[in-house]
């Protein structure tokens, strides 16, 4: 499908030429490029100073090797990244993601939609990503130790609490964040705390960001049901994935009287008509790293589908917290035939571009995840903010914040969408508002 406007066309076609072979960087770029033709009707001044084929090329892309030895003393090699997005707004900010899968595409994707996500956030941060195709799955402690310090190695010279600032995403959670600090700490002889975030709470890091990303998508999800008069209550719902944003989904999900019957991991789901037993998910993934199909030894009248497709599931609520493009159009289509009214993206790209369709043509509420996933990085901001004044806030307190983050950024793209005729629409209203604070920022700094 060619664009409306011909000068984003032209764009778009240049972005694919120059980015060869990076889909959901394609993907990702696309989707704000068919957003934002509005926007420069009514600033022309972000036309003329080329805003658009600045932001969308990163301002520095840093690709390392990473050298380490398994236990049995066998060498590795594996790629390290990161792509420093756009300051215009703040320090580069976005975590780091170790999953086989990972190449300089979806660095550059998650890169790209951390600006405008960021900047919806409303807080001072920039947009960065980067990661590694290491695979920790099945990685004793010590050899996620060694290839954390072996990253860090290289990476240390890029980053700090007011360049680039690091946190986790998937394969990274508090474990390796505390590899890298240390490793940091040891290279610089600095304890500069505000460098990473996501760290441990014995050492610098915020109550509540471990559970930022699921809470935050959950209270998006409950701004937009209010706007249509509606709530969690008594709402029957499916949270894809069993991972750190799944699972403090979950958990808020049923704070707020909703009953969340399925989630997943790669290898297939379960569905426990009675409620998921979010006690026995978090032992079972947090504590014991183990799969999710562990869960129906525990739970007998629960069932596993090995392969299945969650979306299969009926339920009024979706809320898919696993990874880039889980749901299809096909997919889509069911979940709304089923009777869904509201999706509220916990992972980055989730829905390819023909489910978005689907959603939109059915008018349901459809919160994209750089709105409805931004707790999780306004929380490591939060973080940042603690550890500059040396300060560390109580979880009420945090939370309290977090829920404010979530509600204005809701309001905003709301009331974006509106502006721009699109009323309804979180895709235009979270691009849009996105790209105007960023574009506005990168008028006033001139030609860098
Ligand atoms: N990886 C998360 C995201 O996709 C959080 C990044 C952060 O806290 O910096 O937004």
């Amino acid at each position: 499908m060619v664009m409306k406007d011909e000068k984003l066309e032209t764009i778009y076609q240049d972005v694919l030429r120059r980015n060869p072979g990076e889909v959901e960087f394609h993907q990702a770029a696309r989707e704000v490029l068919e957003s934002v033709g509005p926007v420069l009707a009514k600033y022309p001044e972000f036309r003329e100073r080329k805003i658009i084929e600045r932001i969308i090329e990163p301002e520095r892309q840093i690709i390392f090797r990473v050298p380490w030895q398994d236990d049995k003393g066998e060498v590795h090699v594996n790629r390290g990244f990161r792509v420093q997005y756009n300051s215009a707004l703040g320090p580069y900010k976005g975590g780091l993601r170790f999953h086989p899968s990972v190449y300089l595409g979806i660095i550059k994707f998650l890169g790209f939609e951390q600006i405008f996500k960021n900047a919806l956030t409303g807080l001072p941060i920039g947009g960065g990503k980067g990661g590694s195709d290491f695979d920790p799955k099945g990685k004793s402690d010590d050899e996620i130790m060694r290839f954390c310090q072996s990253f860090m190695t290289e990476l240390w010279r890029y980053i700090g609490e007011h360049t680039d600032v690091p946190a986790g995403d998937i394969g990274v959670g508090g474990r390796e964040i505390g590899y890298l600090y240390g490793q940091f700490k040891r290279l610089t002889s600095r304890y500069e705390a505000g460098v990473l975030t996501g760290k441990g709470l014995d050492y610098g890091g915020s109550l509540v960001r471990t559970e930022a990303t699921g809470y935050g998508a959950t209270f998006f999800v409950e701004e937009m049901l209010k706007v249509r008069k509606d709530s969690f209550d008594g709402k029957r719902c499916v949270v894809s994935g069993s991972g750190n944003v799944a699972i403090y989904t979950v958990e808020k999900i049923h704070q707020l009287g909703g009953k969340v019957v399925a989630c997943s991991d790669s290898n297939g789901y379960i569905f426990d008509e009675k409620g998921i037993d979010l006690e026995l998910v978090k032992q079972l993934k947090e504590r014991e790293r183990r799969r999710i199909k562990d869960y129906v030894e525990y739970r007998k009248h629960a069932r596993y589908v090995d392969g299945g497709n969650i979306w299969e599931i009926p339920c009024q609520v979706a809320m898919p917290s696993a990874t880039q493009n889980e749901i299809n159009g096909k997919d889509a289509a069911l979940l709304v035939k089923n009777g869904c009214i509201a999706v509220g993206e916990g992972a980055n790209m989730p829905t390819t571009p023909e489910g978005i369709q689907v959603f939109l043509q059915a008018g349901i509420a459809y919160g994209p995840g750089k709105a409805a996933n931004a707790g999780g990085v306004a929380t490591s901001a939060l973080e940042m903010q603690q550890n500059a004044s040396r300060d560390s806030w109580t979880f009420e307190y945090t939370e309290k914040r977090l829920a404010n983050i979530m509600k204005n950024i809701h309001q905003t793209c709301f009331e974006t969408a509106e502006e721009f005729g699109a009323k309804g629409n979180y895709v235009v209203g979270a691009n849009i508002a996105g790209f105007i604070k960023v574009a506005k920022a990168m008028v006033a700094h001139g030609l860098i």
